[in-house]
């Protein structure tokens, strides 16, 4: 019996080549199993009937049960309108065809009992309904009863005439064909019954026609479990697959380097979260894997420090290490902090960006390849062919989410052992995303901040609490403290946002006479941003008027105030990471949200989120929650495109965690996926996600 993924969706009864070129270009639906995959968004309940004496405009698709009074065509040839009277002896309501007026009006008739099936609307203060459904009372559908699927439908379609009862009839049609009916299942019978999940044949057809709200909510949860079921396998197969091919190089030794550096250079202990990460890394670096690990760590954890000890490990072992960060001034806040301690152990390391001049550029290539220079740090720059090192053992990447999945990979061309990849995030990111996105990565976590921290005290201010807010920075300018203002900005609105930032500036500069006031946004040029930057970091410049160009990693510990100003504009991720710039010194920080007066209920709980909690965990998962996992940042870039059928990440959590569970459990007496039910779930894998997903880029 041929596949349903291999009949031509023309062919089925109702369709025709026209509608099939409709159906493809809309909604990419070229076969019946398209088809039969196309969800619907929601379903509507067919056994009940309405009385019309209740029909209000704002009712949902709804079904009455009546005869139509009187039938009256207005207008002419196209512009032709067709208006009924029904009624159910409750009360009236007016029924309007704009379209087909006249070969309706043909096939109606006064006196037989109908069923309609719409949507209320409403016109010049009256009920109508437009384009009903319509069915003889006798063999309507609603006597059937059940839940209907609504699909989303485009106006082209609608115009072709393929309408929600089109839609239906189409699937229906598809459900009936016996090979949907044989329809065999993806799942291995042990998981469908270990789970309680129903067979695949009967899921799809409960997705769109359920007997009631239970059953439809099982078949969601099938098909959901299905999907996640299916992307596990193909993650974790595939970092199986790897940690067997890629040979890591081995760190066997904890030498001088580490615990001179330990004994006497750290200036601090290191916190339980920090010691608990570094015996994860070594145990991953002198396993003869390959390393891949994601650090999560708030702001201010202190992940450099961790990044560096990884890196005298390499040195020890006679490697290289290289930490790139996503800016030049992350780069360079790094270089300084890292020459510092490297300096005292007489480790020679180096700064490469866009802007080193040529003649360093070519002292550090010769020097990289001599092996003289242990420790590069730098920026994308690092990544460009004319640098080679002699024996790249590390490779630290800061704030992953500014590196998309194709830079991870080049890191590892560079050398015939690819270096252990570290990748250091502080945008936390929520478990169902580690478990898929970054599936293919082990995460260490550092929730613990170094003692003596206070929480940064986080308020919600709107525009008529300006002279406070002023007045509240000049006090804490007073105490020699620093002030951070940020600006939204996007494209779309670049120009309005710009001046913001500016009038932002000027306002700062009347405020407050007697201090120095800098400003950077990203119009600027690179080397008046670096000066302007400079100005703040060294403390010459008491507040800093910005855009979010400050967002990532920069670290001034004197200042002690962040105002974010439309702070409403922001995600919440972003919002934390702003906040994370204060707070890195002794002193009691705060950051300030300013906002409209007028805030609707989900952004006004948004920016709750952000005065209830200082946890990055608790804001991430929020974050998701509210916009969904596409738009986390991060995500985008991951190279997984996001293209899960019925799977919500932001919802369905737990069910990822199970069928992660499971992924692992089959492949522990299957990891090849050769068995009989092991190479369908591998066809069915290769069927889903082969046409989106690169996993070979993923490192
Ligand atoms: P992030 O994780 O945001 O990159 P950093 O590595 O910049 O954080 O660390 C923030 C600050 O905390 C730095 O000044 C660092 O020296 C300091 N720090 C890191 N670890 C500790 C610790 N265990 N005890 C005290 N201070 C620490
Ligand atoms: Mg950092």
């Amino acid at each position: 019996m041929a596949d349903l993924r291999d009949l031509d969706i023309q062919y089925l009864h109702g369709v025709g080549p026209k509608r099939a070129k409709t159906l493809r270009s809309e909604l990419g639906i070229a076969s019946y199993y398209d088809l039969l995959m196309y969800f619907p968004f929601r379903h509507i309940d067919r056994s009940t009937i309405h009385r019309v004496a209740d029909v209000t405009a704002d009712m949902p698709y709804i079904q009455l049960k009546g005869r139509f009074i009187s039938f009256a065509t207005h207008g002419e040839g196209a512009r032709m309108r067709l208006q009924a009277l029904f009624t159910d002896g409750t009360a009236t309501l007016e029924v309007v065809w704009f379209n087909r007026a006249k070969s309706v009006a043909r096939t109606l008739h006064t006196g037989t009992e109908y069923v309609l099936f719409g949507k209320p609307s409403e016109f010049n203060g009256k009920v109508n309904m437009i384009h009903p459904e319509v069915d003889a009372a006798d063999n309507s559908r609603a006597s059937a009863g059940g839940l209907h699927g609504i699909y989303s439908l485009t106006e082209r379609l609608t115009n072709a005439h393929i309408t929600q009862r089109v839609v239906q009839q189409l699937i229906a049609t598809a459900l009936s064909t016996p090979q949907a009916q044989a329809l065999p299942d993806v799942l291995p019978a042990s998981v469908i019954a270990n789970r309680r999940l129903m067979h695949r044949a009967e899921a799809i057809r409960a997705m769109h026609m359920p007997h009631d709200a239970a059953q439809l909510q099982r078949a969601q949860l099938t098909m959901k479990y299905e999907e996640l079921f299916l992307l596990e396998l193909n993650i974790l197969r595939y970092v199986t697959g790897r940690n067997e091919r890629v040979r890591g190089n081995v760190f066997a030794r904890v030498g001088d380097l580490f615990n001179t550096f330990y004994r006497d250079v750290l200036p601090f202990d290191l916190t339980g979260a920090q010691k608990r990460v570094l015996r994860e890394m070594r145990a991953d670096m002198g396993s003869g894997r390959q390393m891949n690990r994601l650090l999560q760590g708030d702001v201010g954890s202190g992940k450099t420090i961790v990044a560096f000890m990884a890196a005298l490990l390499a040195l020890d072992n006679g490697y290289q290490a290289c930490i790139m960060a996503p800016t030049e001034i992350l780069a360079g806040q790094h270089y300084t902090t890292v020459s510092e301690w490297a300096g005292r152990l007489g480790i020679k390391v180096a700064l490469l960006t866009g802007s080193t001049r040529k003649k360093a550029r070519e002292e550090i290539h010769n020097s990289l390849q001599s092996g003289e220079l242990q420790i590069l740090i730098g920026t994308h720059a690092l990544l460009e062919d004319t640098v080679q090192w002699r024996n790249l053992g590390l490779a630290v990447i800061d704030e992953q989410h500014r590196f998309g999945v194709a830079q991870r990979a080049k890191m590892w061309g560079k050398s015939a052992t690819p270096p252990h990849v570290l990748v250091m995030t502080a945008t936390p990111i929520p478990r169902t995303l580690a478990m898929t996105v970054y599936g293919d990565l082990d995460v260490s976590i550092i929730d613990e901040l170094p003692p003596g921290r206070k929480p940064v005290q986080t308020v919600m201010r709107t525009g008529d609490n300006r002279e406070q807010v002023n007045r509240f920075i000049g006090t804490q300018l007073a105490e020699g403290r620093q002030a951070y203002i940020v600006y939204p900005l996007i494209e779309e609105n670049e120009k309005l946002d710009l001046l913001a930032v500016e009038r932002g500036y000027e306002m700062m500069c009347e405020t407050f006479p007697h201090y120095r006031v800098a400003m950077v946004h990203g119009r600027m040029k690179p080397a008046e941003k670096d000066r302007q930057m400079e100005l703040f970091a060294t403390g010459v410049a008491n507040i800093l008027v910005a855009t979010t160009v400050i967002e990532v990693g920069v670290n001034v510990p004197d200042a002690t105030v962040m105002v974010i100003e439309n702070a409403e504009r922001f995600g919440l991720s972003q919002l934390h990471q702003l906040r994370g710039r204060v707070g890195r010194g002794a002193e009691r920080s705060y950051c300030i949200l300013m906002s409209h007066n007028k805030l609707s209920g989900n952004t006004r709980h948004r920016l709750q989120v952000m005065t209830s909690t200082n946890d990055g965990f608790v804001v991430a998962e929020e974050d998701m929650r509210l916009r969904g996992p596409g738009d986390i940042e991060g995500t985008m870039q991951s190279g997984i495109a996001f293209n899960l059928r019925v799977a919500d990440l932001s919802h369905d959590g737990p069910i990822v965690t199970i069928a992660r569970d499971d992924a692992e459990q089959w492949l522990e007496h299957d990891p090849q996926l050769t068995s009989p039910e092991g190479s369908r779930l591998d066809r069915e894998i290769h069927l889903t996600f082969d046409k989106t997903h690169d996993w070979s880029l993923i490192s």
